[in-house]
């Protein structure tokens, strides 16, 4: 499918819920976001249904994210339906990965392929602060688990702040010894008007990419490792707009976005669906199409006209827009 600039729409993002077992201060407020009703929540089936119309449409690859995709009951066996819907090529999940010691083996044996797991420091204190709740160890575990359980590509997302002043170095190291795809991602101060972000930060806390390079390659020259080089055999395949490098050595990569400082907008590839039905046609516009209604009472016709209406009013950049009425947990990162 093509969109009015030209560009093809293959990749669904679908938020299975906007509960969460983290708290991150970027993502949500200390009590938990005010959990969508029963029934305003998509059911599972409903799920199902739009995956196979919008496969119909072209649409090959689907990411499950949310809130925390691996609390949503039933999340497994939606992953293994997911599979055998024809035009699917592949499924993926984002995940913070405090569940996965204890889910990978299923999640596998269902077919998920990738997982990208979010770790935004590996320092014990730091990640309690960033999570109010969370222990950095369960994360640790659940990347081994991915590695354990044969997941490729396994990509770790840090979005990095500037006042939160995290040792990028220690985190990009992370990729030498393990074939772990460590991933750079410019804060967005998204959902600022819903007053998720409560810490004050703002543009002024987005560290552009270059001069995360430039920390990265200083520590790794004085350490011997030498800098970053433009990654070659290990580049992960991927469906998004990282860059990537890679430690000469290295048996992963490092890779950096940077949607604020250097827009991809003309290479936008996507689609959002939120948990309670809406799609949205660019993370940082607040103009949403009910998907739910059509899927409650409608025909697969007017779920495929939902799609095309949608993929229609795509704009073609955000324009410097990035505050949204939703916070990330609500949108589905
Ligand atoms: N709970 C899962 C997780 O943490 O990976 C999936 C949902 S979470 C909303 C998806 C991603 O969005 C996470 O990597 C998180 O760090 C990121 N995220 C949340 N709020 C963000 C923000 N304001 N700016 C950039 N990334 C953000
Ligand atoms: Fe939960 Fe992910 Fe949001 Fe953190 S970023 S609160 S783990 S949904």
């Amino acid at each position: 499918m093509k969109d009015s600039h030209g560009r093809t729409i293959d990749y669904l993002r679908i938020s299975l819920t906007d509960r969460c077992n983290l708290r991150c201060i970027y993502c949500m407020p200390e009590e938990g976001v005010e959990s969508l009703c029963h029934t305003d929540i998509m059911r599972l089936e409903e799920v199902l249904r739009a995956v196979r119309v919008a496969a119909g449409m072209g649409i090959s690859r689907i990411r499950l994210t949310g809130g925390e995709p691996l609390v949503r009951k039933g999340v497994v066996d939606l992953i293994r339906e997911i599979n055998q819907v024809p035009g699917v090529e592949s499924v993926a999940l984002t995940t913070n990965g405090v569940l996965l010691p204890k889910m990978a083996a299923q999640l596998k044996e269902a077919g998920l392929s990738r997982v990208n797991i979010s770790l935004d420091t590996l320092d014990p204190e730091q990640f309690r602060y960033v999570t109010r709740v969370g222990n950095v160890e369960d994360v640790i575990a659940g990347i081994q688990a991915a590695l354990d359980y044969g997941f490729n590509p396994v990509k770790i997302n840090a979005v990095v702040v500037r006042s939160l002043n995290q040792d990028v170095y220690e985190f990009a190291k992370m990729s030498v010894d393990r074939p772990l795809h460590m991933r750079f991602i410019e804060y967005m101060p998204v959902g600022d008007s819903a007053g998720y972000d409560g810490m004050g930060w703002g543009k002024q806390d987005v560290v552009p990419c270059e001069e995360l390079i430039e920390i990265i390659n200083a520590r790794a020259i004085s350490d011997g490792l030498g800098p970053l080089k433009p990654a070659g055999g290990h580049r992960p395949s991927g469906w998004g707009p990282a860059r990537y490098y890679e430690f000469e050595g290295a048996k992963g990569t490092v890779g950096f976005i940077s949607p604020l400082s250097r827009h991809f907008c003309s290479e936008c590839n996507r689609l959002r669906l939120t948990a309670d039905g809406k799609i949205r046609p660019c993370l940082f516009s607040d103009r949403e199409l009910d998907l739910r209604g059509a899927l409650r009472n409608g025909t697969d016709a007017d779920i495929r006209a939902v799609f095309l209406e949608a993929i229609g009013i795509k704009p073609d950049d955000h324009h410097d827009k990035v505050g949204t009425e939703r916070g990330m947990s609500k949108i589905g990162g």
